[in-house]
Order: C-alpha cells, then sequence, then structure tokens
C-alpha cells in the first residue's frame, strides 16, 4: 500500500519523463557516430594511472585483436572520467570480484552484462560483452533516455563516437553497481518468473488481467516490461554520471550540451540522484 502510494506520488514526474521521452526521437541501430574528435589529452593520465595498478588488477580482457585499437580508445575514454576510474576500482581492480570484458559481434551497436552469483545471491562475477560497433547506434529512448540524448543533431561534434561508446560501457557498469547492491536470488527469480509470465501471456492472447499473470506480477514486483524498463533506468544513472563529468571538459564553454542536460534533469524529477545509491 504504501509502495502503491508513493508511485502514486511519483506520477506526475514519470508523465514529465514520458513527455520527454516520447520526444526524443526513437532512433534505431543505423545511425552513423558523428565524426571524430582526435583528442588524446588526458589519455597519458589513464596509461598512467592504468600501469601503477595494473598490479592489482584482476580483470580478464578477452579481446580479439581486431578489435583491441578500438577497445583501448574505449577504455581510454571511460577511464579518463574519475567516476571510470572508481567503476573500475570496484570491478576491476577487485581480488574478491571476477570481472571479464570481452566482445561480441552478436551485440554489434549495443553491449550487455551477464551475472554470476554465489548461493546466497552475492555478485562474485560478471562478463561484460561489448558489441564490435558500440561507438555507433543509438538505442530506444524508452529504455535508454539517457544514451539516446546523445543522438547526433543534439551534440556538438566534439562528442564523438568514443564518447557514445564509453556511454554505453558506463551503462554497463551501472548495471553491475545495481545487481552488486540487491539480493541476485530475487533477480534470479524475475529471470525466471519473467519467462514464465511471457509464455502464459503469448498463450492467452496477451491478457494482462489473467489471474495468473497478476499473480506472478505480484511475486516479482512487476510486469517483464517494467522490470526491465527499471533494470535499463537504473543503469541509465551510470551514464549519467560520466556524462556529467566528461562532457564539460569537451567544450570552451565547459557545458553539457542542452539535449543532455534535459534528459538528465526529466530523469532526476524521476527518480533523483540514483548516482548516491550506486
Ligand atoms: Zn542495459
Amino acid at each position: 500500500m504504501a509502495r502503491i502510494r508513493s508511485e502514486l506520488a511519483r506520477l506526475p514526474s514519470l508523465i514529465f519523463l514520458a513527455a520527454f521521452l516520447l520526444v526524443c526521437p526513437l532512433y534505431s541501430f543505423s545511425i552513423k557516430a558523428t565524426p571524430s574528435f582526435d583528442s588524446t589529452d588526458g589519455d597519458d593520465e589513464v596509461n598512467t594511472w592504468l600501469s601503477t595498478n595494473a598490479n592489482r588488477s584482476t580483470v580478464k580482457e578477452l579481446i580479439p585483436s581486431e578489435y583491441k585499437k578500438r577497445y583501448q580508445k574505449w577504455k581510454t575514454e571511460y577511464l579518463s572520467a574519475s567516476v571510470g576510474r572508481e567503476q573500475w576500482e570496484r570491478f576491476a581492480l577487485n581480488p574478491h570480484f571476477e570481472l571479464t570484458i570481452t566482445f561480441s559481434k552478436q551485440q554489434a551497436h549495443g553491449a550487455k552484462v551477464e551475472f554470476h552469483w554465489d548461493d546466497f545471491g552475492h555478485l562474485i562475477a560478471a562478463t561484460i560483452l561489448l558489441g564490435n560497433k558500440l561507438d555507433s547506434g543509438y538505442p530506444s529512448a524508452i529504455n535508454y533516455p539517457i544514451t539516446c540524448s546523445l543522438s547526433p543533431g543534439n551534440l556538438p561534434p566534439e562528442v564523438n563516437g568514443k564518447i557514445l561508446a564509453a556511454t554505453k560501457l558506463s551503462h554497463e557498469f551501472g548495471h553491475l553497481n545495481q545487481v552488486m547492491s540487491m539480493d541476485g536470488r530475487i533477480y534470479q527469480m524475475q529471470n525466471t518468473v519473467m519467462l514464465q509470465y511471457m509464455r502464459i501471456f503469448n498463450g492467452n492472447g496477451f491478457n494482462v488481467h489473467d489471474p495468473v499473470l497478476v499473480a506472478l506480477a505480484e511475486q516479482m514486483g512487476g510486469t517483464p516490461v517494467s522490470i526491465s524498463q527499471n533494470r535499463e533506468h537504473w543503469a541509465e544513472a551510470g551514464a549519467i554520471e560520466y556524462l556529467q563529468q566528461r562532457l564539460p571538459k569537451l567544450n570552451k564553454r565547459s557545458k553539457i550540451p542542452n539535449a543532455v542536460k534535459d534528459a538528465i534533469e526529466a530523469y532526476q524529477s524521476t527518480y533523483g540522484d540514483r548516482s548516491q545509491n550506486l
């Protein structure tokens, strides 16, 4: 009940976010990256930081040789933000956590993360799969309101493909943070029940009022659509932190482009500053 009340209290801001999403173009994954901006500012700093911490590194980076160059570029960009280094410290320099980063052609413009828990629901390992075309393509605004705001036309030319790739990488670390902070048994239960829900939903003529589906939704705390959206929106908090630090450094006026600023404000008016919970 308290939960329903707080959901209702959030309704105006959800409407605001929904209104914002409607004006953010729903790009398919066919848009090319904006032109490249060859800044190597900060690369030396990042390389020095990496070599200083090399003996603590626990991450397995399984990168095919053909993708090594681009991976290095995206990783360096991500680590040039202090929030990127904090995340790296938390997962890639952590002797109690097994992080693997690899490439997947299948992911193309996207990325995903696979989780591994112990029997008590603690996250102990994860694999981030990066698409080989991570530096281009924009996901839907509905689930990715922040990443979508980087679409061409919204941004000045200095915001190029490697910024987009690093934003997507920061989104994946956002997933890691959220899942790290919750009981993995709940997350796994949701995954199982969501499949069950979809099987019944597809077989009952898409009737969401089916009492069995209503009971399953109650059990997992939402419908498959709302749970998936909630997970993606959580992960976007990681992208916000990275962009807030990085974008002002890329132009002389030290500003975040308006489209990105508007997306962040719409997000925060709905969810508050989630980065503090990550
Ligand atoms: Zn995601």
